[in-house]
């Protein structure tokens, strides 16, 4: 039996060094109020196990990571046809790209770049009455934590800067590919992208990605087995945006990241992991994060490969 806990104190230890490198995210001004070496680990498995080191128990901006919960509210709602707004493959490009939509006739690469995750807000605003807090209650039912909750100062703030986004939006409605206002698409996203969660409760909402789509203190799945393995399929070819190359080869788990400093990584049939660091690389993961994971699967020889 591996002895997770001491795995993990041993990360946070030789992470020290590392939690220097980077920076954190201020192109959503909000964002850059954090201290930037706060450092966190948690892994869940799907017997019930938990361990975690540092900070674990301090919330922080989710961001990215919701694209996973809005992709799995919209797959729970919508049919295969749901692909035929949005692409299954790797960009290549950044997060917040707009060249390729252009190119590409409105149709977002996959549901994990802004663009597909704008369109995946579109579709769940159809099937919601209220999209904010469904999407909140997801979370609060995933993970049984009644007090999660939106960062309202993040959402405003990203409201207030974030142009490339709302040209996005409209950009996709000009292509006809948002049915509803763009400023009501990007509302409900920002909000999303704005809910505040510690690595706990992130490894615990995402256990049923890793468990067939099973979340065990629930009495019905959240998905199929079928779904859940396309999630996670997302998530190793798109979930880290143009580094998932790099990712994988170093990391070797379907991951999701988020300009927060937070990745919630799953090794499928065992356990969710999530790492929080705010400072960021090039591409907008997590820098620390990124090499506390590869730390993880290469102590643990644990990963999908
Ligand atoms: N809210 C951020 C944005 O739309 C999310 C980006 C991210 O986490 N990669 O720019």
């Amino acid at each position: 039996m591996l002895e997770y806990q001491a795995i993990l104190e041993e990360i946070a230890h030789e992470i020290q060094p590392f939690l220097n490198e980077g920076n954190v995210a201020s192109y959503i001004p909000e964002l850059a109020n954090v201290m930037p070496t706060h450092f966190a680990m948690s892994l869940m498995c799907v017997d019930g196990r938990s361990f975690h080191v540092g900070d674990y128990e301090k919330r922080f901006s989710i961001q990215s990571i919701s694209k996973l919960f809005t992709l799995a509210m919209a797959m729970q709602r919508v049919d295969e046809s749901l692909w035929e707004r949005i692409g299954k493959e790797p960009s290549g490009s950044a997060f917040n790209s707009l060249i390729q939509l252009e190119y590409e006739n409105g149709i977002p690469r996959n549901p994990f770049i802004n663009a597909g995750a704008l369109v995946v807000t579109d579709i769940i605003l159809t099937h919601l009455k209220d999209a904010h807090a469904t999407v909140l209650e997801f979370l609060r039912t995933l993970t049984q934590k009644d007090d999660i909750n939106f960062d309202f100062h993040v959402a405003k703030s990203e409201a207030a800067t974030g142009y490339r986004n709302q040209a996005m939006a409209n950009f996709l409605k000009s292509f006809g590919n948002l049915e509803h206002e763009p400023s009501r698409v990007l509302n409900a996203y920002f909000h999303h992208c704005a809910i505040a969660m510690n690595t706990q409760e992130l490894a615990r909402a995402g256990l049923f990605l890793a468990n067939q789509g099973i979340q065990p203190w629930l009495k019905e799945p959240v998905l199929t087995p079928r779904q859940a393995k396309r999630i996670n399929a997302l998530m190793l070819t798109c979930g880290t945006y143009d580094s998932v190359g790099d990712f994988a080869y170093r990391v070797g788990l379907p991951a999701k990241s988020g300009v927060g400093g937070g990745i919630l990584a799953t090794l499928p049939n065992h356990f969710t992991i999530c790492v929080w660091s705010p400072r960021l690389n090039s591409k907008g993961n997590s820098y620390a994060g990124t090499k506390a994971l590869e730390l993880f699967t290469t102590k643990t020889k644990l990963s999908i490969f």
